[in-house]
């Protein structure tokens, strides 16, 4: 029987977007709850697990996280559906309509289970989850997976609206400054507002949702960001006006590793992989043959398409700037298609000789691999921040969404990358590779500051460390 006095173990359900960056950060998430000693459900859609389960060890790694366990729920789509970034919105309206009332029942079952739920900590652009929690009174976290920065250009989507700034004119000017987003008055471009500013009309269903679940997830009783106060402090206050308990607890994937040397305990393995595609492991044999920093790693991370007049761009910019090169070509990643068509010889040749093609990377593993020494990316958050922690300079090609807003950043404020914004030329390609790799010392330098910086904040003390704590004393004292 139960003591008077005795602690409940607590029970979080983590529910992520069913999308690669978004359950590789929550899933960090749920195993740091796992070393707090708590009791976590993860919940992926049937899809997602099934590929997860396919491509990576996690079923049975997590086998050896006590209080572990993975629950699933259907996403509503029929199996056939891409479930690319054309159809985000389909997903996201798929999940309010289908999964919602799946996740209502599935809550009433663990309330009256011997383990409810203490908490759920749930992605903030699913803000159906919100409404579920608040009708059943279970305590509700939202956990948005992109910057500070860009969820902050979100939430300011009213004042662009309300300042005229929004919808953009037929002929507008890219460049012009936009000074409404409070605390980004001298950083802001149009070009540099979130991809989905660049609707023609105000009810374009993206700008739509992801005004109003960013609006929305002040209902939720705290925030959690994966970011690190030194990065992103001053916009971290502008949000903290209206989100008064943020905890900001990244880089997660290395305060994982950290909390995990920490731990005396054995059993606890980090699972390295979450990928939703089976990583190639033969990059890593051919990049322990490279000199050091020699390697430009390029990868647009797993939802961005490019043409194939963008690829082969790419392909001559790569080439002609005779730097050694790693590049992820998901199978999807020409026009959401298996097909790249013609390659034309001397491509192939200069790859041969000093060039490294896989589907899909242990990227974490890759950006701390000595012989990297620039990333080309697509500013997708996660890749963002596995390249701040590692020290690896960027160029950034922003593909959609939040991509737009981290580029800026990268390049004006952190100046840690270069930002290539709407251009893909093989001579800008060639000129930024250049620059990067051989020219601009300072850059590499800023980046290894920052990591430094990075490492501090996930070491104990610091402030990503500290914020962990605090979110795990939070929730122990909801089950009180
Ligand atoms: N990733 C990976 N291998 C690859 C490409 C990407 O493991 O070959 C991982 C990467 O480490 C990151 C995630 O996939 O954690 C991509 O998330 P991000 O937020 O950067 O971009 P998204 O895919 O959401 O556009």
């Amino acid at each position: 029987m139960e003591q008077p006095h005795q602690k409940k173990v607590p029970h979080v359900l983590i529910f992520p977007l069913p999308a690669q960056g978004h359950i590789n950060s929550m899933l960090k998430l749920a195993q740091l709850l796992c070393l707090a000693e708590f009791h976590v459900t993860f919940l992926n859609s049937h899809h997602n697990h099934d590929r997860l389960l396919k491509c990576t060890d996690l079923g049975s790694e997590v086998a050896h996280w006590p209080g572990f366990r993975f629950a699933t729920i259907s996403d509503g789509l029929p199996p056939e559906h891409p479930r690319s970034a054309d159809f985000l919105i389909d997903c996201i309206d798929s999940l309010k309509a289908n999964t919602k009332p799946l996740f209502r029942e599935m809550l009433i079952s663990y309330c009256r289970s011997d383990d409810p739920i203490t908490c759920i900590i749930a992605d903030g652009i699913m803000t159906f989850t919100i409404d579920v929690a608040d009708e059943l009174a279970i305590p509700i976290i939202a956990f948005r997976t992109i910057s500070a920065c860009s969820f902050w250009s979100y939430f300011c989507i009213p004042k662009l609206i309300q300042a005229g700034e929004l919808p953009f004119k037929d002929d507008a000017d890219m460049e012009h400054a936009i000074t409404c987003v409070p605390g980004m008055e001298n950083v802001l471009r149009r070009c540099d507002l979130p991809s989905f500013c660049r609707a023609k009309q105000l009810t374009d269903p993206f700008l739509q949702i992801v005004q109003s679940e960013t609006l929305n997830s002040v209902r939720a009783s705290a925030l959690i960001l994966n970011t690190f106060e030194d990065l992103e402090g001053p916009t971290l206050s502008q949000i903290r006006a209206h989100f008064p308990t943020t905890y900001t607890i990244g880089p997660l994937h290395s305060l994982l590793k950290t909390r995990l040397t920490d731990s005396t305990e054995s059993t606890h393995k980090d699972s390295s992989s979450s990928s939703l595609w089976k990583e190639d492991r033969t990059c890593i044999t051919w990049l322990d043959s490279q000199p050091s920093d020699s390697v430009l790693y390029v990868s647009f991370g797993s939802f961005a398409v490019v043409t194939r007049f963008e690829l082969l761009e790419f392909w001559h910019g790569l080439v002609n700037s005779q730097t050694r090169f790693l590049w992820v070509i998901r199978p999807d990643l020409v026009n959401g298609k298996g097909d790249m068509g013609h390659i034309p010889s001397e491509l192939l040749e200069a790859t041969n000789e000093r060039g490294c093609l896989v589907e899909w990377a242990p990227q974490q593993e890759v950006l701390t691999h000595h012989a990297v020494g620039g990333f080309l990316t697509h500013s997708g958050w996660n890749s963002t921040l596995e390249s701040v922690f590692a020290g690896v300079p960027m160029i950034c090609w922003p593909f959609f969404a939040d991509q737009q807003i981290n580029s800026r950043f990268v390049g004006h404020v952190w100046r840690v990358g270069l930002d290539m914004k709407d251009r893909c030329d093989r001579r800008t390609v060639e000129m930024l590779v250049r620059e990067m790799m051989y020219e601009n010392v300072e850059l590499r330098k800023r980046a290894a500051k920052m990591a430094d910086l990075a490492k501090k904040c996930v070491s104990r003390g610091g402030s990503s460390y500290m914020n962990m704590e605090r979110l795990i004393e939070d929730i122990r004292g909801m089950s009180l």
